[in-house]
């Protein structure tokens, strides 16, 4: 089967005038359809710079970067907004939501900005299955301030969702969540990754690596790990988990 990502010996060196840092040095790697990968690895191993290159938000220097098949790693700067419309989603940190804005409205921005012509009918449909699918169907009109930071990152996935991507990018999505509700999220990017959905996240916590099926760790910008996840968590056990321990931390109060 064609693979979703292909990167041949992805090099990025950043040219500040007076010095040039060479953020990510010979990355090789081949995502297939309905991996679930996480990249860990310290600050500055060169983690956002190769998730800049995947999202097509920045060129390499040199090297490959085939995105179904199709080499997207020469592109001009409008052609890889078309790909980044058309074919990936973004969930950031800090969930990046327009705040004047409803959730239903939010989830229906990337359709609005494509190049596709979509009835503002079937653009409503289309976004409320999204925020169906992340269980916030009830909150469409809700504003992002009316909702919890959990919450406000599902809307923020259903909005990445919404024009049917290859791949799903997150860069430390929990970053900014407490651990109970890092886990609900990380159940999401489960139920989703379930249904056949790529998905691709960097975070710094190893346990929220163990949700997903796939470590890399880098290192000095190259991957030095590259391993499968035998001793997966799923999302839903630990919360049942999670539940547990408050009930009977309640009884013995
Ligand atoms: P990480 O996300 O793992 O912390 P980054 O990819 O952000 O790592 O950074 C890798 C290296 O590249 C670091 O040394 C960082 O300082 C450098 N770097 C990142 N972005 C830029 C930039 N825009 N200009 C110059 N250097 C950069
Ligand atoms: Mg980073």
């Amino acid at each position: 089967m064609q693979p979703v990502v292909q990167l041949e010996d992805i090099h990025r060196v950043y040219d500040t005038g007076e010095i040039k840092v060479h953020a990510v040095r010979g990355v090789t790697l081949t995502i297939q359809k309905g991996e679930f990968i996480a990249i860990m690895g310290s600050s500055g191993s060169g983690k956002s710079t190769l998730m800049n290159t995947l999202g097509c938000l920045d060129q390499p220097t040199s090297g490959r970067y085939l995105l179904g098949g199709i080499d997207v790693s020469r592109l001009g700067r409008n052609q890889r907004a078309d790909i980044r419309n058309q074919k990936l989603g973004f969930v950031f940190q800090g969930f990046n939501l327009l705040s004047r804005t409803t959730a239903l409205e939010n989830v229906e921005l990337p359709m609005l900005y494509g190049r596709r012509r979509i009835s503002s009918h079937d653009m409503q449909e289309r976004a409320e299955h999204c925020l169906e699918i992340v269980g916030l169907a009830e909150r469409a009109d809700h504003f992002p301030s009316q909702l919890s930071g959990g919450q406000q990152q599902r809307v923020a996935i259903a909005r990445a969702l919404v024009n049917n991507p290859q791949v799903l990018l997150a860069d430390e999505p929990t970053g900014n969540l407490d651990s109970k509700t890092a886990v609900e999220v990380m159940g999401v990017f489960q139920k989703l990754n379930d249904q056949g959905i790529t998905i691709v996240m960097v975070t710094h916590e190893l346990d929220i690596a163990r949700y997903c099926r796939r470590n890399l760790i880098m290192r000095d910008g190259k991957v030095v790990s590259d391993v499968q996840v035998t001793d997966r968590l799923i999302a839903e056990t630990e919360m049942a988990r999670l539940r547990d321990a408050e009930s009977a931390a309640k009884l013995i109060a």
